[in-house]
C-alpha cells in the first residue's frame, strides 16, 4: 500500500558544533564543552517533511530564528555562556520553518503531526509556528524532563518548549507484533497504517525517538534525530559526545541490526551534512527501480 506520497528535507539554517560533540573523545561533556577550541564546518538543522495521504507529518521542527535575533532567547550568565559554547547558529531570514515549507509548496497550516525526536533547542524551534490543530509527539520521558529543576543544564529551554496552545502527545512505545522491526519490540504507530513507526532510541536523551518509514514505492527510511551526527559513524558504532555512552552504544547496535535486516534502508540524522544527498540518492535509486 502506498501511503506516503513524498519525503523531503529542509534545514532551518546551519549550526557549528564541537568535533567532540560529533564523536566522543572519551572526556565528559562538561570538559570538552568548556575547553574545546574548535568548531566543525556548518551542519544542517534538518526537518524531515513527510507528505502522508492523511496529511503533513514533520520529524523535528528546527531552530527558532529568534535565537539569533533576540538577545533574551537564551538564559544569561554562566548557563548562557555554556549554550554559546555548545553551538553557533546561522539562520538566514528565509530559513524559518514556515518559509522553508512554503518553498517546497506546502503551507505550515497543513501540518497535522509534528514529531520531536527530543526537546533540545534545535528540534523545537518551529513550535510557535505550528497550527494549533497539529498534534506534537514526543517521548514521555523527555516531556517529563522539561519541568525538572535543572532542566536548562540538560539543554531544555522550558519557556520555548512550554509554548501555549501546543497539543502535546507523550509517546511511550508499547510492545507490538511486527517481526520486521526486530530487534525492536516496541513501537508507536503514528498514523495507524504501519507506514510511520516511532521506535524508542534512548541515548542522546532518555526519551529520544526515531521514526521508521515504510511505504511502497519509497526506500525504507530511518530518521534518527541526534542518535548520530553522521550515518557512517553510526554504522561503525562510533557515538557522539552528548548522551549516555552505554545507552548510545546499545541503541546504535540495535539500529544497525534493524538496518542490516532491511538492505537499502537510508539512515537520516538531524545534523548529518550528508543527509540531504543520501535522501536524494535513495529516492532516485528507488525511482529507477520501478
Ligand atoms: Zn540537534
Amino acid at each position: 500500500m502506498r501511503h506516503i506520497r513524498r519525503v523531503s528535507v529542509i534545514s532551518t539554517g546551519t549550526v557549528r558544533i564541537r568535533p567532540e560533540h560529533v564523536e566522543t573523545n572519551g572526556t565528559p561533556r562538561l570538559w570538552w564543552l568548556t575547553t574545546s577550541r574548535r568548531w566543525t564546518a556548518p551542519r544542517p538543522i534538518n526537518v524531515y517533511v513527510i507528505e502522508h495521504e492523511d496529511g503533513l507529518v514533520l520529524f523535528d521542527t528546527g531552530q527558532d530564528r529568534r535565537s539569533v535575533t533576540d538577545p533574551s532567547y537564551f538564559p544569561g550568565g554562566a548557563v548562557g555562556h555554556l549554550y554559546r559554547r555548545l553551538a553557533a547558529f546561522d539562520i538566514p531570514e528565509t530559513a524559518t520553518l514556515s518559509d522553508q515549507l512554503h518553498a517546497l509548496g506546502y503551507d505550515i497550516a497543513d501540518v497535522r503531526v509534528a514529531i520531536l525526536s527530543h526537546l533540545h533547542q534545535d528540534h523545537i524551534g518551529g513550535l510557535r509556528e505550528l497550527p494549533r490543530s497539529a498534534r506534537v509527539l514526543v517521548g514521555s520521558a523527555d516531556l517529563a524532563s522539561v519541568d525538572k529543576r535543572f532542566a536548562v543544564l540538560d539543554g531544555l529551554l522550558r519557556e520555548h518548549i512550554r509554548v501555549p496552545g501546543v497539543d502535546w502527545v507523550a509517546i511511550d512505545p508499547a510492545p507490538i507484533q511486527d517481526d520486521a522491526i526486530a530487534p525492536f519490540e516496541r513501537a508507536h504507530d503514528v498514523i495507524g497504517d504501519g507506514s510511520l513507526l516511532l521506535l524508542p532510541t534512548p541515548g542522546h536523551t532518555s526519551g529520544s525517538l526515531s521514526l521508521l518509514l515504510r511505504s511502497d514505492g519509497l526506500p525504507t527510511m530511518l530518521f534518527v534525530g541526534d542518535l548520530t551526527y553522521d550515518a557512517e559513524l553510526l554504522a561503525a558504532d562510533r557515538v557522539p559526545g552528548v548522551g549516555t555512552r552505554k545507552l548510545l552504544h546499545e541503541t546504535t547496535r540495535r539500529v544497525n541490526q534493524l538496518v542490516s535486516r532491511h538492505p537499502g534502508t537510508v539512515v537520516l540524522a538531524a545534523h548529518d551534512p550528508a543527509a540531504a544527498g543520501l535522501l536524494e540518492a535513495a529516492l532516485t535509486a528507488e525511482g529507477t527501480d520501478r
